[in-house]
């Protein structure tokens, strides 16, 4: 689950990590409000206005601004809220602004002492461990740095049993050229930063800008943060803040019927019981020619209600050309399967595509015939291979 920065930043700083500090506003009137009191509260007298999306690359698309006084804030989260923002990872369609951050300005203005660096925390599947990867140069430019100079780019390993070692702090103090009261601080700010995001079950933090202000002192500036969905259930106040608007829509209805889905750019919708089953399903769309529209799976009980919402799910999408339904009657019988695709396709009654089902296992033969005999435009087949070809005739 993807979190806003302004809520990143709120759980980073219960674990005493200096944070540039915000107001979240939803109005243009607003912002001018939560400027006023961050003046009291932090003495700041200019202001960052930042969009609240689930996606980086604000500042080049026009989403974060510096606003000098409470005129040029109104301005500015006027422009933001309500913009389209379009970056590398929002995709060519974007993303609506429905909030913006209203920020203390951390980049004292006059003076050019500050430092921007790159640091994150994530899992190394590679290798089991968690890592550090961390640069001397952030800021926006991040992803040319890694392509560009990728000797720029450092990591750290940390074995998660044994925990972050001082040693390593101070490595990396070292490796980003810090000395004297930076070099502690920024050890301090590892330690910290490693420590929240294994409390947070977090499967990835990323911080950048890291800023080493100029009298030392190590500030988050943005934050993006992905809890792991498995360990919600022990951050209750975590997943309530969840926002479902970020989400695809799709995928949030499908989480409420129970099913896994994720969508994906391709022609034919499938509908599987099993993630393996699934996988493989998707490969065999592959190599008949056709792309995958989705995966789901359906789960171990593919009953006739389970069946409808995902065949419900699959047809939310106009590029969908075919549905290929793959079950295995292991545990479910195939000709209950059989009955609910029968039953799923009359209720929702106006179904343009064809289906593919191929059901293998406890009745299939019994299956097979039910649906041969219902009528409809579904081609039941019992190999996959069969299945595949058939995918392969119907999408041209
Ligand atoms: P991103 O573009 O989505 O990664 O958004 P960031 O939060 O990283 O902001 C982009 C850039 O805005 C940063 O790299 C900074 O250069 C600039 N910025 C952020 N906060 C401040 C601030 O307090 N003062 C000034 N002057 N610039 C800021
Ligand atoms: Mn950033």
């Amino acid at each position: 689950m993807n979190l806003h920065e302004y809520q990143a930043k709120e759980l980073l700083a219960t674990y005493g990590i200096r944070i540039q500090r915000g107001k979240v506003a939803e109005t243009a009137e607003a912002a001018v409000e939560a400027a006023k009191q961050l003046t009291e509260d932090t003495g700041t007298q200019w202001h960052v206005v930042k969009a609240q999306v689930h996606a980086g690359g604000r500042g080049k698309a026009g989403g974060v601004k510096l606003a000098k006084n409470l005129d040029e804030v109104k301005e500015h989260a006027g422009n933001i809220v309500g913009m389209t923002l379009v970056s590398p990872q929002t995709g060519p369609e974007g993303k609506l602004v429905r909030k913006v951050l209203i920020a203390e300005d951390v980049y004292y203005p006059g003076e050019s002492k500050h430092e921007e660096y790159y640091m994150s925390v994530l899992l190394d599947r590679g290798t089991g461990q968690n890592v550090i990867v961390y640069s001397t140069e952030g800021g926006v430019n991040i992803e040319e740095v890694a392509e560009e100079t990728p000797h720029l780019v450092h990591k750290e390993l940390v074995d998660p049993a044994v925990g972050l070692l001082p040693f390593q702090m101070r490595r990396i103090a070292y490796n980003l050229g810090l000395s004297c009261t930076a070099f502690k601080e920024m050890t301090k700010f590892v330690n910290k930063l490693y420590k929240a995001f294994v409390g947070l079950d977090a499967s990835m933090l990323e911080i950048n800008p890291v800023l080493k202000a100029s009298d030392d002192k190590i500030i988050v500036v943005d934050t993006k943060l992905s809890i792991d969905g498995n360990a919600l259930f022990r951050h209750k106040d975590i997943a309530e803040m969840r926002d479902t608007l970020e989400e695809d829509p799709t995928e949030v209805k499908a989480e409420s019927f129970g099913l896994n889905f994720v969508k994906l750019d391709g022609n034919v919708g499938c509908m599987v019981n099993g993630a393996g089953l699934a996988m493989a399903t998707m490969d065999i769309i592959k190599l008949a020619g056709g792309s995958p529209a989705n995966f789901l799976d359906v789960g171990g009980t593919a009953d006739a209600e389970r069946v409808e919402n995902a065949f419900r799910i699959i047809l939310d999408d106009p590029n969908v050309k075919a549905i290929l339904i793959n079950i295995f009657g292991g545990i479910v019988r195939c000709d209950r399967v059989a009955q609910g695709v029968v039953d799923a396709y009359k209720n929702i009654g106006d179904i343009k595509v064809p289906i593919i089902v191929r059901l293998q296992g406890t009745n299939a033969d019994i299956a097979k015939k039910l649906i041969d005999d219902s009528g409809l435009e579904v081609h039941s087949v019992i190999l996959l291979k069969e299945a595949a070809e058939k995918v392969k005739e119907l999408i041209g």
